[in-house]
Parts: C-alpha cells; structure tokens; sequence
C-alpha cells in the first residue's frame, strides 16, 4: 500500500495473548480515551512521522479490539469493550486528523491519499472505499459490534488509509471550485484502478459461472453520506467513465436525501424493526439490517446476521438471511454464494 510501512516496523511484534491482560487493557483504553480527547494538535513535517507518533495508540486499540473478539472471554469483561471501542476509536481518528490537516508536507500527504489505494480490492469486499468511522452514526449496537474493529480494518495502515480518504473529502466539501478539481483530477488514475478492478472481479465471477454487473462499494466501513458532495461527485466521475458500473452505499445517516439516487444504489441500514432511524429511510433506499443478536427484520430486503471471528449469532424471527452472514465458513465472498441482493 502506496505510503504505508509493515506495521510490524512501527509498533514490533504482536504481544502473546498469554501475556495480555484484559484488565488492563480496558484501563489502558480509558486512559487512552482521555489523553486523546485533551490532546492538543500539532504541526509535523510529514505524514509517516504521524503513523510513527500513534503507532502505540493504534497498538491499544488493536489489542483492546481483538480481546473483545476473543472466543473465550467474561461477558462482563467482553460488554465492557464493546461499550468502549466505537469511543476510542473515533478519538483516535479525530486527533490523527487534526495533526494530519497540521502537516506540513502537503504535497506528499495529497499524492499519497489521491493514490490508487484510494479504493480497496479484497477478495472478501471487493472494490470498496474505506471511511474512518468518526464519520457515522452510530447506535447503540452497531459501534462496539462494528466489523470494523474486526481482522484487518483495525491495523495501523487501513485506519490511516481511511483517514486519508477523508482528508480528500474534507478539502473538497470546504474547498473553492478550483480545489474541487484539481482534488477529481488527481483521483483521475485511482477512478481508472477502481473501474478496472471492478471488472476484472466481475470477470472472475463470470468464469466461475455467476453473472452480474461490476460494482464499488462506497464506505464498507465508515460513512461517506457525511460528505455528501465529495461521495455523489465521485459517483459521478465513475459513472462517467463506465456507466455499467453500480455504485452502492450503506448508510445508518438521516441526511441520506443528500445522496443523488440515480448515482447509487442505497443500502439505508437499521438494527431491527424497532430501529428509530426507520424513518429516515426514503422511497430510494432500501432496507438492510444488522441483525445484532441474530435479531431479524421482516421489513428489511436482507438481514446480515452477527458473525465475528468468534461466533455467529443463532437467527431469532423471521427474514431474509444473507448469504454469507449465515455460513461464512463456507461462503468467504458474495460471488461464492452466487449472491446480489445487495447491488441491485
Ligand atoms: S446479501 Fe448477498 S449481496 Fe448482500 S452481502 Fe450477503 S451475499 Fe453479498
């Protein structure tokens, strides 16, 4: 990744699990919260001396979020991490982002975070835009359980790799036209990477005998209706470029009328039929559900049912079940599972 170091190179090696003490990665995460909140910003020369200046915020977070995913662990203790994760994670982000605004060597930080990384290819996600999450809406379920703080999204990189993508939106959403622009022009190679890679996933769907349309996932963590003009711009630019390809949005936000419809697909996401965002949901989106506690939505289109590395959450009423949610042992990507539901 275009900027990044082997994370291993910033933070050293992962402590043994033997050696870690949840007890007291729940004190270090409080106190850590604090610190971060009280934190006071400040100008560095460039932005890999960032990753090097929170390597060890970003090694609490990650230890306090994959105690929280262990398979053996108090539910006391477990309740209490997930009470806690979404908080510290949004102020980390937030005092990463108020140094990284502060850098000095602007043109390397804006190459790096308008390079092709821009967008993410995975085999699990497909090509996606990452968000920090500093840009959701949470409720009370979802930040704890997001997947966010699951396998790869919570290491060092990928949390900057978010953030830069946010430092584009910013300057746009707070930018004169010029700055608009010159920030599209120099995505012009990424929206190139992003449509291509979307193909040839789509490619490889086909030889494996399941046809659909190429697609880019906008935000598979975060939440880019926060920067409403930057996310339906950039739409706009791929459709642009590629008309066959459908971008699709997840969201929980309420200013989801601020997404232009004919640019996207809308996944509007609640968490149960009780949620009280419902209503936010327009006629243009449709209804996905989280499904925390395999607690199933009969209005939602599908229901993702609770799956960590952990466990996954028995279903409990009725609805449409995803796919992959329900045998992620079997199905590691929706193209395996010959699965659409929620691109089109
Ligand atoms: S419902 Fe289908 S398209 Fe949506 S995530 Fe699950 S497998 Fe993929």
């Amino acid at each position: 990744m275009s900027g990044s170091f082997k994370v291993k190179s910033i933070i050293g090696s992962r402590s043994k699990r033997g050696e870690i003490s949840p007890e007291d990665y729940l004190m270090r995460s409080k106190n850590l919260i604090e610190e971060l909140k009280s934190s006071t910003p400040i100008s560095i020369h460039d932005f890999r001396e960032l990753k090097i200046k929170y390597s060890n915020a970003c090694r609490i977070y990650y230890t306090a979020a994959a105690i929280s995913r262990r398979k053996i662990l108090e539910e006391e203790v477990r309740k209490e991490f997930l009470s806690l994760l979404f908080t510290l994670r949004k102020n980390l982000e937030i005092a990463i982002f108020e140094d990284m605004i502060k850098v000095k060597n602007k043109s390397s930080l804006f190459k790096t975070a308008s390079g092709k990384t821009f967008f993410g290819v995975s085999a699990k996600q497909g090509v996606s835009i990452r968000y920090p999450l500093m840009t959701c809406s949470p409720t009370k379920s979802c930040g704890g359980r997001c997947y966010a703080h699951d396998g790869r999204d919570r290491e060092l990189n990928l949390v900057f790799r978010s953030l830069f993508n946010y430092y584009l939106a910013f300057q746009y959403q707070n930018g004169s036209a010029s700055t608009r622009e010159e920030i599209i022009q120099s995505l012009s190679k990424s929206f190139d990477y992003g449509i291509k890679s979307s193909k040839i996933e789509m490619s490889n769907a086909k030889q494996q005998g399941f046809i659909r349309k190429p697609r880019i996932r906008f935000s598979h963590i975060g939440d880019m209706v926060f920067t409403p003009d930057f996310t339906n711009r950039v739409a706009e630019e791929i459709k642009k470029r590629d008309e066959d390809i459908t971008c699709v949005i997840y969201t929980r936000r309420k200013e989801i009328s601020k997404i232009n419809p004919t640019l996207f697909k809308i996944n509007f996401t609640i968490d149960s039929d009780s949620d009280s965002n419902l209503k936010f949901a327009t006629s243009k989106c449709k209804v996905v559900s989280s499904a925390w506690e395999g607690e199933l939505s009969e209005q939602a289109r599908v229901n993702f049912l609770e799956h960590h590395v952990e466990k996954v959450k028995k279903p409990v009423n009725k609805g449409i079940i995803c796919p992959v949610t329900l045998n992620h042992s079997l199905y590691k990507s929706c193209d395996e599972a010959n699965c659409d539901i929620c691109f089109n």
